[in-house]
């Protein structure tokens, strides 16, 4: 038997303060006479620990969602609480801020700098967040292996595969720890084999406590997620798995401790 609720599908969860409260989120793209409505009213709310995917058709408003839940944009109406501060009136030099602090960004592209090494691509993070340069060293070192390419170091990104370099993406997201990892078809320039590498690392993020939140058409990697968010004409039509896991890591997250020197918070 499963009690009625009067909470709007994206906001059931668990117990503990969501990572992201989103309430009645709109988004109008303005060019000209014309407005675009991409977003429509989205309340939705991430706890910690949870994988959520989301999906919906072409121009139902994912990426839209995305860039306003990473801090790359501003809604038009509603409020975001990320982390618990409220992000949805600050300007976009405070959210560049927050986002190398709290968001670790996966793309389908990679976008890993090409004449950087993989060593040097991981550590950016944490050159722009002040970290000291021998603690700069131990993380890399540290989230390399976590990934499986400590021996991969010295490579360019043209010397790796598609595969090996998304793990490198996803090393380079988890630099600062953040609150959130936040993906945009991450598998979806990969082959079968090099994107199911990828979810199996995602699957092993999630097992140790991380917040994973992954725009898919990949119903492969939509399985691995243990909430699914469906996107229609801008608004939230379905939300379904399980409820967020109860605050007790059995491991703490990798990298140990948090960062420390992150500069102003
Ligand atoms: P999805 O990622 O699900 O394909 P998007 O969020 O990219 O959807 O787009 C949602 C809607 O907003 C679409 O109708 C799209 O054409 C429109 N849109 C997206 N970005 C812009 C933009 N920068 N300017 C105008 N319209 C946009
Ligand atoms: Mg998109």
């Amino acid at each position: 038997m499963t009690a009625t609720t009067a909470r709007p599908a994206g906001t059931r969860g668990g117990g503990t303060a969501p990572v992201i409260e989103m309430r009645g989120i709109r988004k109008v793209y303005r060019s000209g006479r014309i407005a675009v409505e991409a977003l429509r009213g989205i309340d939705l709310d991430v706890h910690p620990g949870e994988f959520v995917a989301v999906v919906g058709p072409s121009g139902s408003g994912k990426s839209t969602l995305m860039n306003l839940v990473g801090c790359l944009d501003t809604p038009t109406a509603g409020t975001y609480r990320l982390d618990g501060e409220e992000v949805s009136g600050l300007t976009l030099d405070r959210l560049a801020d927050i986002r190398n602090r709290k968001i670790g960004f996966v793309f389908q592209g990679f976008h890993l700098l090409p004449h950087l090494a993989v060593y040097e691509n991981v550590e950016l993070p944490l050159v722009y967040g002040g970290v000291p340069a021998r603690r700069r060293r131990e993380r890399v070192m540290e989230l390399l292996e976590q990934v499986g390419l400590a021996d991969r170091a010295a490579h360019r990104p043209s010397e790796i595969s598609g595969g090996q370099a998304q793990r490198v993406a996803i090393a380079r997201a988890l630099a600062m720890d953040p609150a959130i990892i936040l993906a945009d078809e991450p598998t979806g320039n990969l082959d079968t084999a090099s994107g199911s590498d990828v979810m199996d690392l995602f699957s092993e993020l999630h097992r140790r406590g991380r917040t994973l939140v992954v725009v898919t058409h990949d119903p492969a990697l939509a399985r691995r997620a243990a909430r699914v968010v469906h996107l229609r004409d801008g608004r939230i039509v379905d939300d379904h798995g399980e409820p967020a896991p109860p605050p007790t890591p059995q491991e703490p997250p990798e990298g140990g401790p948090r960062i420390a020197g992150r500069g102003p918070s």
